[in-house]
């Protein structure tokens, strides 16, 4: 940025901020009438509010007089042009401000990357290539996701600024600059607020939700604490509850997001689960119990998105191929080819190839009780072979009908100490819990957020001891 110095007919000296691109020569009256046609031309004509002409915004103001310093009434500065006229054309030409409507907001669409959202709007493939070379940061620009937004400050069909914020807390800010342009990161540090919110559901866990004023990512985060427990697509009732205490994001004293649940408590049909996050030694956050047990289990139900169940666990099922009695010692899911298909637990492969009617099979092993096999696969993940860790939730291969099989499905199946037991009905082990040479840090660390949440909503409701209710089955580890 520059500076010019005009003086106006009173003497008054008017300081403009001026782009370097501007070109450094004076103020030239008809470079403005170009503007004007070109303004027009464009279908953008800028109109100040109080002359009802058109300008052109390519400068502004910063300053009359000395409130610039510019103390004497003549002072001249280098290359002026004389003091002509220039009042009516500075007040014709150029506002005080230019105004916000300058920028222009775009969305990151499904699909958009920067070169199609430029070409979209006109700017060259030269122009595209100086915005990415405008500073290191600037290949931000090469990861858009969609539902992000871009910020362009565009006079004609040239681009003076881009802004674009890859996260709440960077802006990252383009400028035009001689030829080129100039680029920075500029990171403000958020503060984090606590909030509180509660509610009784009358209709829907979303209404109260959106009642108590959560966004619908926190009621998700909600569900997804408490959904190994509550059934919330069937058995959520009037007169359930819950509590949430959570963190919110604000920047300069606006909110721009919401952080994590921090404890929460829900109340399903008079039974009370209550959940505190924590963050262990090695840096992992989950979900406990006020007793150190983990909110998790250690097995997904289902291991896909599954269109319908096509056959169940039975060991009197005649098999549809080869039709003789043949025991069904899983679960058929049937599904589109190519699901992915997801590990149920943490664990490793003990096999991964084909396996007779089968066909593509992988076999995984849970700690030193529990086995699941998954059959008929298309092909397997990346990586998966005998040895491989997976995590819990990892895809570890896709839906196929390799070997016996009349259509694409996965066949599941879950054993316990070897013995094979029904995937959809067998209660299933939590996660790991707090360590006991742990527990008592992490009784510190909860006790005031678990204080903040106060006693169980209603006298009446039993509180859940999590720890308890999967007692009789066997740990993971
Ligand atoms: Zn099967």
């Amino acid at each position: 940025m520059g500076y010019r110095i005009y003086i106006k007919k009173d003497c008054k000296a008017v300081v403009y901020r001026v782009p370097d691109w501007w070109g450094g020569g004076r103020f030239n009256p008809r470079l403005l009438g170009i503007g004007i046609v070109m303004s027009v031309g464009f279908a953008v004509p800028m109109i100040a509010p109080d002359s009802g002409v058109a300008y052109t915004p390519r400068a502004e103001i910063i300053g009359h007089g000395n409130e610039v310093g510019a103390s004497a009434p003549n002072v001249y500065a280098e290359s002026l042009e004389p003091p002509q006229p220039l009042e009516e054309i500075v007040t014709a030409t150029l506002p005080d401000r230019v105004p916000e409507a300058l920028w222009t907001s775009v969305k990151v669409a499904n699909g958009d990357n920067l070169s199609t959202i430029f070409s979209r709007l006109g700017f060259t493939a030269t122009t595209l290539d100086a915005i990415l070379a405008s500073s290191d940061e600037a290949a931000r620009l090469n990861q858009l996701h969609p539902g992000q937004t871009l910020k362009f400050q565009v006079a004609g069909n040239e681009l003076l600024a881009l802004q674009f914020e890859p996260n709440a807390r960077d802006s990252l800010e383009i400028e035009r600059s001689g030829n080129g342009y100039v680029g920075s990161l500029i990171t403000t540090e958020l503060d984090s607020r606590l909030r509180q919110s509660s509610a009784e559901i009358t209709s829907s866990l979303f209404l109260a939700g959106q009642e108590a004023g959560m966004s619908d990512g926190l009621i998700m985060d909600l569900v997804a604490i408490f959904g190994w427990d509550v059934d919330f697509a069937l058995d959520i009732w009037e007169g359930d509850h819950f509590k949430v205490i959570y963190e919110e994001y604000y920047k300069n004293n606006v909110k721009v997001s919401d952080g994590s649940i921090l404890a929460a408590e829900f109340s399903n049909r008079g039974k009370v689960y209550r959940a505190v996050r924590y963050t262990s030694a090695d840096g992992r956050a989950g979900y406990f119990s006020d007793t150190g047990a983990s909110m998790r289990r250690a097995f997904l139900r289902t291991p896909l998105n599954f269109t319908r169940i096509s056959s169940g666990f039975n060991l009197q099922r005649r098999h549809p191929i080869l039709s003789r009695i043949r025991a069904h010692r899983g679960v058929d899911y049937a599904a589109p080819m190519g699901t992915p298909i997801r590990a149920t637990g943490d664990g490793v492969v003990t096999y991964a190839g084909r396996k007779g009617g089968y066909g593509n099979t992988l076999l995984l092993r849970h700690g030193s009780a529990y086995d699941t096999l998954y059959g008929h696969m298309s092909r397997f993940a990346r990586g998966m072979k005998k040895g491989a860790r997976v995590a819990q939730g990892d895809v570890i291969g896709y839906v196929g009908m390799t070997g016996l099989a009349t259509g694409p499905h996965l066949h599941y199946e879950f054993q316990v100490n070897g013995t094979h037991r029904n995937p959809l009905t067998i209660a299933l082990p939590r996660a790991e819990g707090i360590p006991a040479d742990q527990i008592g840090k992490f009784e510190a660390a909860t006790a005031p957020l678990l204080a903040q949440l106060g006693e169980s909503l209603q006298a009446a409701d039993a509180m859940v001891v999590l720890s308890e209710d999967t007692a009789n089955i066997p740990a993971v580890p």
